[in-house]
């Protein structure tokens, strides 16, 4: 069967940045995904419409298909007291915060200046042009109460 809405597939993918550094990968070919449910990033997910399995696909997403693009605004300085007694703020270190709109979001440390934290609000993946190898194992017909919660469900889906 192919790919199409509600379908749930399974894949085995890679993924990697434009300088062939490994970004992400499948740890066992259990990643699932239910097709149509904005389970995963759009580039991604109209790459693979009418594929079955056993097919392999190599899809370059851009950012505005995948995580975006960087925002500026979301790239901040922060006065250092809001850290105070956090002696772990490095550039690098991950936290996690809540945007104007009360969402979660995952903030990154860039820099540690005299006075102030330069931090990122940005999705990691943001700006980056994301590059897959996917090969389809497996896809069936999601079952009705998937498609009403819109994820999978089962051993490596979600469990109630
Ligand atoms: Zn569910």
């Amino acid at each position: 069967m192919q790919i199409a809405p509600n379908s749930v597939v399974t894949l085995h993918y890679t993924l990697k940045d434009n300088e062939g550094n490994l970004i992400d990968q499948s740890d066992d070919g259990s990643f699932l995904y239910l097709h149509g449910a904005m389970n995963i990033i759009p580039g991604l997910e109209n790459a693979l419409v009418g594929k079955a399995a056993g097919d392999e696909v190599s899809v370059s997403v851009s950012p505005e298909e995948g995580y975006g693009v960087k925002d500026p605004e979301r790239i901040q300085e922060v006065p250092k007291e809001m850290f105070e007694g956090n002696e772990d703020i490095q550039a690098g270190v991950q936290f996690h915060a809540q945007s104007p709109d009360g969402a979660a979001v995952v903030v990154t440390v860039v820099e540690v200046k005299d006075d102030v934290v330069v931090i990122d609000g940005n999705h990691a993946l943001a700006g980056v042009d994301l590059n897959f190898d996917v090969k389809i194992i497996e896809v069936r017909e999601a079952s009705d109460e998937e498609v009403t919660h819109g994820h999978v469900h089962g051993p490596h889906g979600h469990q109630h």
